[in-house]
């Protein structure tokens, strides 16, 4: 049961207009994403007035993940030692095939046929499923959201709630043909079908494979969240629990654990805690009733470190996957997560997927993908500058000559024209005149050559032919008239001002 594995760089590359249009045209899809990403907005702020001092426990998680990624090395080294010591195996990754390589050489000492997995974003990253499947290996997603997804053989649509742009009847009918009888599009119905189902796959499982949302420094505790108890299940009943991380994502102690799981349960979804939290330290130990009998650490790089001590971008490494800032972003919104043809969506993921891949030309056009508003970055609870960042990757396209030529020229144009008055105003003279062709009732409906796409969904309106600086003058000349000295006041002052109105 395989997803669709996508070439996101040919996607990201080739598509993402294409995707977004159909995104658009799509008004379900537009109105799933909405209904859900309103009602997490609506639960984060009553969760986060509810906790108050909000934006002290912001900088206070800020504070921490900055210091943990300034000193990534240090505490590496004394988790991985702590996860050692507790009787677990640890592996470093450079690369998304190490990682991938290190699982089959576990999963082929174990002679595995059945993985379980919990929700892991890591493992999306380096497309495990698709290369289990390769082998021959079968992996059943126990996430609901993530099950439906493979059921559907899509990948997720957003960073927490995978399936946020499915409603029920879609699920109902996939749940129909994965059971072969029909179910009603009932939330009760349909938990308890894969309720059931699911745990089959628990107790069949030679391996169980989960994420860690925080790794603590001091005692090498695997720490993983959930609303539905199946990171629980898959980490304590199969005999063997593979933990795939990124490299980033540690706290130094339970003090800090305590901040971040607080900023992340009521960031992602609005509560005060998520249901299920669970510490794992070390395979089980003698006289321990249940957890498995080996435990192995997979900590993946995959173009992490190439961030370290960047000054523009070291900040994205701080992101605790909360999804706050896609819940927000009027782009998500509007097109939700498979248009950004990318694991990581939303402007998170706009920001990290051309940092993870180092592809500046096809991944970069995600910097794009943003209106800039900042909203992002008001949502974030650990302060990454997501908006500032975007710029910076812009730049960095323009800067590596990755732009169309079209947009550099027109851009020069730009710069030369409103860097001298003369041209400036001969300009904005010259503009009505262009325009008044194509004006019908006082706006441009359809405009012509390279125009034509700002005009698809709105209407530009036509330039007044006199320009305010004329407008101005004239009004001068009027007052003069009627005889007052308050022209020259009023026009000493402005241009005092040092204010030119064209
Ligand atoms: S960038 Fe901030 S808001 Fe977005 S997922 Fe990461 S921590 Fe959450």
């Amino acid at each position: 049961m395989s997803r669709e594995v996508a070439n996101e760089k040919e996607l990201i590359g080739t598509g993402l207009r294409k995707r977004t249009e159909e995104a658009l045209a799509d008004d379900f899809l537009r109105k799933a994403v909405a209904f859900t990403t309103d009602k997490l907005k609506i639960g984060k702020k009553m969760a986060t007035d509810d906790f108050g001092h909000w934006e002290d426990w912001r900088e206070r998680g800020r504070q921490i993940r900055k210091h943990v990624v300034d000193n990534l090395d240090y505490y590496l080294t004394q988790f991985t030692d702590n996860v050692a010591n507790a009787g677990g195996h640890v592996h470093f990754c450079q690369t998304a095939d190490e990682a991938v390589k290190t699982f089959m050489s576990i999963a082929e000492v174990r002679g595995a046929k059945l993985v379980a997995k919990g929700k892991s974003m890591v493992s999306e990253e380096i497309h495990l499923n698709h290369h289990l499947e390769e082998r021959g290996i079968e992996a059943i997603e126990t996430d609901l959201g993530e099950y439906i997804l493979q059921l559907a053989k899509e990948t997720p649509s957003h960073l927490i709630i995978p399936a946020i742009h499915k409603n029920k009847q879609q699920i109902a009918d996939l749940f129909s043909v994965e059971a072969g009888e029909s179910f009603v599009p009932e939330t009760k119905v349909l938990a308890e079908f894969a309720k059931q189902r699911l745990r089959d796959y628990f107790l069949q499982a030679d391996i169980g494979l989960t994420g860690c949302n925080f790794g603590v420094a001091e005692t090498g505790a695997i720490t993983l969240v959930s609303n539905e108890g199946n990171g629980r299940m898959v980490s304590t009943i199969p005999k063997c629990h593979v933990v795939i991380m990124g490299m980033e994502r540690l706290v130094p102690t339970y003090d800090d654990l305590e901040v971040v799981l607080n900023l992340l349960a009521r960031s992602a979804t609005g509560q005060k805690l998520t249901t299920y939290t669970s510490m794992i330290t070390g395979p089980r130990r003698e006289g321990e009733l249940d957890g498995p009998e080996e435990l192995h650490l997979i900590i993946l790089d995959n173009g992490r470190s190439a961030q370290l001590g960047d000054p523009i971008f070291q900040e994205v490494l701080h992101c605790i996957r909360c999804a706050a800032c896609l819940n927000v972003c009027p782009v998500y919104r509007h097109v939700g997560g498979h248009t950004y043809g990318s694991v990581y969506s939303g402007p998170i993921g706009a920001v990290l997927t051309p940092l993870l891949q180092q592809d500046m030309k096809e991944a970069g056009q995600l910097s794009y993908a943003s209106s800039l508003c900042g909203a992002c970055y008001e949502a974030c609870p650990v302060k990454i500058p997501l908006h500032d960042m975007l710029v910076q990757l812009r730049a960095r396209k323009v800067r590596l000559g990755m732009t169309p030529l079209a947009e550099r020229v027109a851009f020069k144009t730009f710069q030369t024209t409103f860097g001298n008055v003369k041209l400036y105003r001969m300009a904005t003279k010259s503009a009505y005149y262009l325009m008044k062709p194509f004006v019908s009732n006082g706006v441009i409906k359809k405009a012509p050559g390279p125009a034509a796409g700002w005009t698809k969904s709105r209407h530009l309106p036509m330039k007044p032919k006199q320009s305010f600086r004329e407008r101005w003058d004239e009004l001068q000349q009027e007052l003069k008239r009627e005889g007052g000295g308050q022209a020259g006041a009023l026009s000493n002052g402005a241009r005092e001002r040092g204010q030119h109105h064209d």
